[in-house]
């Protein structure tokens, strides 16, 4: 029988909502004695079943619950999860990256999947998928048939919480190739799964790329574009076609070099290509001094990493995505377009929206928004899980 988690009353109602997490202070008692990464019962004082999941006793999150019905979870439940996942993905076109699996948003906490062409990244972020990986990866592999690898990314911070070390390295089949080819609507990334940020690319803006280059065309033949915090280019490469010249600034010299290396590779399958410069340095410097030299722009590219880490760090992230916002509208000619991103999950849409409201009011100008942009739809959000819609994005037109 499984060790039984009690909780209070007073904190049940959340767990009937069906959020996944239990923090320490909603159990009331542990009968039994659950080992770490353990499978337990969530019961009601009375003793009644409300859910089962896994324990971590070194964890705030005591409990990541995987499911509200009286099941026992095997190695077919499992099965049954990956492949419900898998499956709502829809078809795969295998040139192309995808997320299959996005952790507690699909119902499977402390899991993301992502997939490069033939090659999944799995990354474990809590001890209890941990103990799993193995199994998961074969299972994976038996679920996705055109898969050659599975390799695992779990270096982040994150594992800390859980008592557990940074890890990374071959789970499953043949190890990945050094560089992996990816398409992405008319982009061409280069992608390296054992050193690349995340899991190698930023997949959660894939569609948003894609919007820019969509906006690009209504935008004069030749137009001038800033790409900002580039990373491998993302942004930049969905404008190659249309722009009349390109700036790509990261504080990374390694995601540079990628980024040269993905605009060659698009470039080659267009006729033309804008010109373009590499930049590296930090961002928020050389807006203010493209701003002091009164450079011109007709559309920027902002997309920073992540500034607020928690809800103690709001404030002074604030003022650093104002102070990006400020400089970027003093630099877009009228008529021009500002895709401005938060990914820190302690900053809200609404608020996100007014500082760059303040920002904009700052600057003196006046400007539109004209899309209201999210993570792409294989990052879902569990509507039990408001947690898990962190990136939010405006692209604004400038007067
Ligand atoms: N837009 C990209 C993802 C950007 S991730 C895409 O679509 O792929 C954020 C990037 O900001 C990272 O590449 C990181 O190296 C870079 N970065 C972090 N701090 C920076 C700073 N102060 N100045 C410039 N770049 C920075």
């Amino acid at each position: 029988m499984n060790a039984q988690i009690v909780i209070r009353r007073d904190r049940e109602k959340p767990v009937h909502n069906q959020h996944p997490w239990i923090f320490s202070g909603a159990i009331d008692q542990i009968r039994g004695t659950p080992q770490p990464g353990e499978i337990v019962d969530v019961v009601s004082t009375q003793g009644r079943f409300l859910a089962r999941g896994y324990w971590n006793a070194t964890s705030q999150i005591q409990v990541r619950i995987l499911t509200w019905t009286d099941e026992p979870i095997t190695l077919d439940w499992w099965r049954s999860r990956l492949q419900r996942a898998i499956a709502l993905r829809g078809p795969q076109d295998m040139t192309g990256a995808q997320r299959m699996v996005n952790a507690e948003n699909d119902f499977l906490p402390g899991l993301i999947v992502d997939r490069y062409a033939d090659v999944l990244v799995l990354q474990a972020l809590t001890l209890g998928i941990d103990q799993h990986k193995l199994s998961l990866a074969a299972l994976l592999a038996e679920l996705m048939p055109g898969i050659r690898s599975v390799y695992e990314r779990s270096d982040v911070d994150v594992r800390a919480k859980e008592g557990l070390e940074q890890a990374s390295g071959p789970l499953h089949g043949n190890p990945p190739p050094e560089a992996i080819e990816i398409v992405e609507g008319r982009a061409r990334f280069s992608v390296d799964v054992r050193r690349g940020h995340k899991t190698g690319m930023y997949l959660d803006q894939a569609v948003n790329r894609r919007r820019l280059h969509r906006w690009m065309h209504m935008l004069p033949q030749g137009a001038r574009m800033l790409n900002l915090f580039s990373y491998t280019g993302g942004f930049g490469l969905h404008a190659l076609d249309h722009a009349g010249e390109i700036t790509f600034v990261d504080s990374s010299h390694e995601a540079l070099v990628l980024a040269e290396r993905n605009v060659a590779s698009t470039a080659g399958s267009h006729d033309a290509a804008a010109p373009h410069a590499f930049v590296l340095g930090n961002a928020f410097q050389v807006l203010r001094d493209l701003a002091l030299s009164h450079e011109q722009f007709d559309c920027v590219v902002c997309d920073p990493p992540k500034f607020a880490h928690n809800a103690g760090q709001v404030e002074k992230a604030a003022r650093g995505y104002k102070d990006l916002n400020l400089n970027s509208f003093r630099i877009i000619r009228p008529g021009g377009l500002l895709f401005t991103f938060s990914c820190s999950g302690a900053i809200s849409a609404d608020l996100f929206q007014k500082i760059v409201f303040g920002a904009l009011a700052d600057s003196g100008r006046q400007g539109q928004i004209v899309e209201w942009m999210n993570a792409a739809p294989d990052h879902p959000v569990a509507l039990t899980f408001p947690e898990g819609a962190y990136l939010k994005g405006l692209i604004v037109r400038v007067l």
